[in-house]
């Protein structure tokens, strides 16, 4: 068998009903509602399970209960030291920092490796994990999928395919070949430090608000490490970018770090929530959590993963139940976690509405009157960062349309 081989003729390595392409949060959550219903259900991964998945592990609250409530309570080897999160710390280069502590208590600090493959296995689907999506072919009875399992080429029949392919989802790009050059990517990547001495309280998440170090600056500890990361434009330069970084955290915070141990990067298509543009398929192709978009603030996408997973899976219920085209239910029923998640953006509903169930009016009022206004002077200087950017633009006007009239306007895309 060659690439030249007609899919039809490819040996038949699997059929289901509903086939998921990606083992991650998103496409578990899709998976556990569907075999709930009785949905034959078969999960392909391109990696080996349980495998590496590049992510600090901090989990929102809503991410947490949905663990919870949909999985049960979390084990003990799913989760990195400090087992916990208790918050977010902003830094800013002129006003003082912030902590904010989530709402309900600490958060599990998760393990991706551990806990993406628990969560998979505990969905009861039919898992092929080393097996990579290379394309697709829709007809009238449902999907045709090319795979390739180690090197060698196979076919898949279901009747609806769900992409949970994550941020560079080869799904997204075999069904928009146009989507890859119509957001902006950025590259995030991290390195892990042994520490000498890191006064950075370890219970928490901490940012820096800071248009010097970057567009997005993170450090946490994890397992006796301390990780440093920067996001970048593509093009730009990770060992450039992670030294500047590190030598702020040394002068402005007393962090002494030794050489860096080992370092990870990957390219996000930051954005699209941001300006409530997603991704979610056509035909019987239904796209979800971060490969539709769905990323939050900060880039937490462990909750929306799952929500839109899940919500992805009971559309193909009820188009199912009610003999209705499954895009029309999905899209509906998408618009709960659509609002939910940019507005997590919208800096008129982090004031009134508290979407990332954090105590930001505790923190603010802790601050004084002078403190507060360095604290805006600096995040204006920070959205100066991404003036460049129409979407900066087509944010503020999304937030614009949820303070006048109390929605966003409706996003036509993809
Ligand atoms: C540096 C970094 C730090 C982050 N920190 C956090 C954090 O602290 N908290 C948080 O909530 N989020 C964080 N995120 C974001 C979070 O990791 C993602 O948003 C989330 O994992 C998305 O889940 P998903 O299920 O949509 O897809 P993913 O987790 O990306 O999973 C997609 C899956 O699809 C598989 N796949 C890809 N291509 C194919 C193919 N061709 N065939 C078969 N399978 C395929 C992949 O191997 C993978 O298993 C971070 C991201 C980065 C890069």
């Amino acid at each position: 068998m060659t690439d030249a081989t007609p899919t039809a003729q490819l040996p038949l390595a699997g059929v289901a009903e509903v086939m998921v392409i990606g083992a991650s949060f998103a496409g578990a959550a899709c998976a556990k509602r569907l075999i709930d219903a009785g949905i034959s259900t078969l999960v392909i991964e391109k990696q080996a399970l349980p495998r590496h998945k590049i992510c600090s592990g901090i989990l929102a609250p809503r991410g947490y209960r949905f663990l919870l409530e949909n999985f049960g309570p979390l084990p003990a080897e799913v989760l990195h030291q400090p087992v916990n999160c208790h918050g977010v710390v902003f830094h800013f280069p002129h006003a003082p920092s912030v902590p904010l502590d989530f709402l309900g208590g600490p958060t599990p600090h998760l393990h991706r490796k551990y806990s993406d493959h628990w969560a998979i296995r505990a969905s009861g689907a039919e898992i092929h994990d080393r097996t990579s999506f290379v394309s697709l072919e829709q007809d009238g009875t449902g999907v045709t999928v090319r795979a390739k399992h180690e090197g060698r080429e196979v076919r898949y029949r279901a009747r609806h395919v769900v992409a949970a392919d994550g941020p560079s989802s080869p799904v997204v790009r075999a069904l928009y070949p146009q989507y890859p050059a119509m957001i902006p990517w950025f590259m995030v990547g991290q390195k892990f430090h042994r520490i000498e001495s890191c006064p950075l309280d370890e219970r928490y998440f901490h940012f820096w608000f800071h248009p010097g170090l970057g567009h997005y600056t993170w450090s946490h500890a994890r397992d006796g490490r301390q990780i440093v990361g920067v996001g970048f434009e593509v093009g730009g330069n990770l060992d450039r970018a992670h030294r500047h970084v590190v030598g702020w955290l040394r002068d402005r915070h007393h962090v002494h770090l030794g050489p860096a141990e080992d370092q990870e990067g990957c390219a996000e298509n930051f954005g699209p929530s941001l300006i409530n543009r997603y991704v979610f398929g056509h035909g019987q192709v239904l796209v979800t959590g971060q490969a539709a978009g769905f990323l939050n603030m900060l880039a937490e996408g462990m909750s929306c993963a799952l929500h839109s997973g899940a919500i992805a899976g009971e559309s193909i219920i009820e188009a199912r139940q009610r003999a209705k085209p499954v895009q029309d239910v999905y899209r509906r029923l998408i618009q709960s976690e659509v609002q939910h998640c940019t507005d997590q953006w919208n800096p008129w509903t982090i004031l009134t509405g508290n979407p990332h169930e954090a105590d930001v009016w505790g923190a603010l009022g802790r601050l004084s009157w002078r403190e507060r206004a360095a604290v805006v002077n600096d995040l204006m200087r920070f959205v100066r960062l991404y003036k460049p950017y129409h979407w900066g633009r087509q944010m503020l006007d999304q937030a614009w349309q949820r303070a006048v009239h109390g929605e966003y306007a409706s996003a036509r895309w993809l």
